[in-house]
């Protein structure tokens, strides 16, 4: 299957080879025929899937054969409505690219910044805006914006941006559209809260779904570590070095880890720098650009910020910390392997995340291989770490060692409750400190 067979007209055409697509991706092809046709779509489907162009190149063809309304300055035709920053740049810019020779002009909003730039914008006429929810009311009370003249409506990602708490936001943006309008809904994944407000924004809606399991068996080369918690920064700084990446993403879960594992790469002489939601969206951009230029190396993220990640060749992933929804995963682990470009994602498992470990290999269908098995906590604090296998017998206890503080804590077992154990020393370090 060809672009030019799914009927794309030839200024699109001549975009998409600049771009080097050859060929359309399953979300493309199936929801392309679909969107020309007028019709509203649910998508099924994750970033790094090639969905925004499958929402894209449609709505940028309607545009440029609706030339009846090109006199006067342009209306905003077109609103897609996406949860961060990053993602609704990373939006902009696919439009600005596949829009290029089809006189179709796009717009990117977002907070966190002043409005000035984006208000001249908007001034000068657009025919696409991408927005996140909170500026785009904003401008809409402020009186920028109107969304009276909306053909085409998507909301993207809409899972995540209940998570992030823009149902009421949401909801009041559905209230200001046009009845009368083509709507796209896209989430990767589809609980009863997204159905519901799926229902409420489609009319008549055909659906498409392309199985995260696509999205990452074949092309992401996975494998776990078994790893104490406290070793897991020796480990990220060996499998570092050992890889010599060109792009690493790492997976944080909170904004506070993720700041920590810059400050200890940096210590090890590791250049990184992360990107969270207490990061200015200059320093944002700054790192983000550096890493997309290949300038910095390793990038360290919470699962928000990094929705709008999209760089071409990312070598490698790593979930530091494995999230505790299995979906969020296969979102991860599709930052590598985009489209045509294979990678490679690694997990550091701890022992409270194991049950996290199971759900996503339950989803994913798909049993990770284990690279190397740390469990032993001995050697926390040891400067190399040694994989199970290749560990020399530790002598047995004694009971002297044992009523040391230390070594009471380093000769826990690899098996039987770890953590439990590991508290008990730990207090019992604390009481022979306080005697
Ligand atoms: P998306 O899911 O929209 O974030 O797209 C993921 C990546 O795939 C982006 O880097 C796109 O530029 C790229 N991409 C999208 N469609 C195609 C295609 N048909 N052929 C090759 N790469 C594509």
């Amino acid at each position: 299957m060809t672009f030019k067979q799914l009927e794309i007209v030839d200024p699109i055409l001549k975009a998409l080879d600049a771009q080097g697509y050859t060929n359309p991706t399953p979300i493309q092809e199936q929801s392309i025929p679909i969107l020309l046709k007028g019709r509203d779509l649910l998508g099924c489907a994750q970033t790094g899937t090639g969905k925004t162009a499958a929402f894209g190149i449609p709505i940028i063809q309607h545009l440029y054969n609706d030339k009846s309304e090109s006199k006067g300055r342009r209306k905003i035709k077109a609103l897609v409505v996406t949860p961060t920053r990053e993602l609704a740049i990373q939006i902009s810019e696919n439009f600005t690219a596949y829009g290029k020779h089809a006189n179709v002009r796009n717009t990117v909003i977002f907070g966190g910044v002043k409005q000035g730039a984006q208000v001249n914008a908007l001034k000068a006429g657009v025919d696409v805006l991408v927005a996140t929810p909170g500026r785009l009311l904003d401008l809409i009370q402020q009186g920028f914006i109107t969304l009276n003249h909306i053909e085409y409506f998507v909301l993207d990602e809409a899972d995540q941006m209940l998570d992030m708490g823009f149902i009421h936001d949401i909801k009041k943006i559905i209230a200001k559209l046009p009845s009368k309008r083509q709507s796209l809904f896209f989430s990767a994944t589809m609980p009863p809260n997204i159905v519901d407000l799926s229902t409420q924004i489609l009319g008549n809606y055909d659906k498409v779904t392309v199985r995260p399991e696509q999205a990452t068996a074949d092309k992401v080369e996975q494998g776990v570590y078994f790893v104490p918690k406290k070793m897991k920064i020796k480990l990220l700084i060996q499998v570092l070095n050992q890889k010599r990446a060109e792009s690493t993403l790492i997976f944080a879960r909170t904004k506070h880890g993720s700041d920590k594992v810059v400050r200890l790469l940096e210590k090890a002489g590791i250049k990184a720098a992360a990107i969270h939601g207490n990061k200015s969206q200059n320093q944002r951009q700054k790192a983000l650009g550096k890493f997309k230029d290949g300038d910095l190396k390793v990038l360290i993220a919470t699962d928000i910020a990094a929705r709008g990640i999209d760089v071409s060749k990312l070598e490698l992933v790593i979930n530091y910390e494995l999230p505790n929804v299995p979906e969020t995963y296969v979102h991860r682990i599709g930052r590598t392997g985009r489209a045509k470009e294979s990678g490679t994602a690694l997990s550091f498992c701890d022992m409270e995340e194991r049950a996290y470990l199971k759900t996503i290999q339950k989803l994913i269908k798909q049993q990770i291989p284990v690279i190397e098995d740390h469990e032993f906590a001995a050697e926390a604090e040891e400067e190399v770490i040694i994989p199970k296998s290749q560990r020399q017998q530790r002598p047995p206890r004694n009971k002297k060692r044992n009523s040391d503080s230390r070594s009471g804590y380093r000769n826990q077992g690899s098996n039987g409750n770890q953590n439990s154990k590991r508290r008990n020393s730990s207090s019992k370090r604390r009481d022979s400190y306080s005697k």
